[in-house]
């Protein structure tokens, strides 16, 4: 691909797709972008080509074509696999939703480690929420980083303290996590043993505001979750996750994003069958 002489070398250069010159339209102008990505999930669009929904670092959520993927294997290799984390390469004219996928160089694919039905299917809700949740073409360079750490981590060994951070994370980056310390509904602090969480609002609850349905956050799950508010995933890996392990608190961030999101998660039916 050349590149127009023009705007090469500004903060993203545009380039002609065919002759180049200093008038070039609008029509014919690409911009022409690269950025660390997220490949979160693809569907048919034609015969031969795939739409991909990836999460790129720098420029948000986007929607791109990938020209022939299903025709010839060897352009995008195994890069579409969904959470395999890319260097991507895509085009975009002025004004249109899609943006072209040229080019996809597989960073760390999620293959390239012993995969078992509970890990991908964390995997899975990563994608699904991501996906979800965030809006087009908006930066989010936290939740970015929280993914790309949590895809490291999350192994056949270890699935549920990635997906509890993870949740929890997501709940706190999309302002749905009232602050942990007090009630939500009287602000006196909360004493372990007596907090719960419920399905109508977002928060904890103190023994007085408890709900007719609600459910109780256990002691070792409320400190956890204040504990991983101020620290790196990575600093939870050397503790004993077995899969009953703050189950309350998934139970509790999953209700605030799925009321959020208006709607229920497939990925996280999924990991209910098996157990999470
Ligand atoms: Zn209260």
């Amino acid at each position: 691909m050349e590149f127009c002489k023009r705007f090469y070398g500004k903060e993203f250069c545009w380039a002609i797709e065919f002759n180049c010159s200093e008038e070039c339209e609008d029509s014919r102008r690409m911009g022409v972008f690269t950025s660390e990505a997220v490949v979160l999930r693809c569907w048919p669009l034609r015969e031969a080509d795939l739409i991909v929904s990836f999460f790129t670092r720098d420029y948000g959520r986007l929607h791109g074509v990938a020209k022939w993927a299903l025709k010839s294997r060897k352009r995008f290799g195994g890069a579409l696999e969904p959470m395999t984390l890319v260097r991507a390469w895509f085009a975009e004219r002025p004004r249109a939703e899609l943006v072209r996928l040229d080019q996809l160089e597989i960073l760390s694919s999620p293959l390239s480690a012993p995969v078992d039905p509970v890990r991908m299917a964390v995997l899975s809700l990563f994608a699904e929420l991501v996906d979800e949740a965030l809006p087009e073409r908006d930066r989010q360079e936290t939740v970015f980083r929280l993914l790309a750490s949590l895809l490291e981590l999350t192994t056949v060994e270890q699935p549920w303290m990635p997906l509890t951070y993870f949740q929890l994370w997501m709940t706190r980056l999309m302002g749905l996590l009232p602050e942990l310390g007090h009630c939500t509904a009287c602000g006196e602090a909360l004493l372990e043993g007596e907090i719960s969480f419920n399905t109508l609002g977002d928060g904890l609850y103190c023994r007085l505001h408890r709900n007719g349905n609600a459910s109780e956050l256990t002691a070792d799950s409320w400190q956890l979750a204040q504990r991983m508010l101020r620290a790196p995933a990575s600093a939870f890996v050397d503790e004993a996750w077995p899969r009953r392990r703050a189950l309350d608190l998934r139970r509790f961030t999953l209700q605030s994003l799925e009321r959020h999101l208006e709607r229920k998660l497939r990925s996280a039916e999924a990991l209910a069958r098996l157990g999470g």
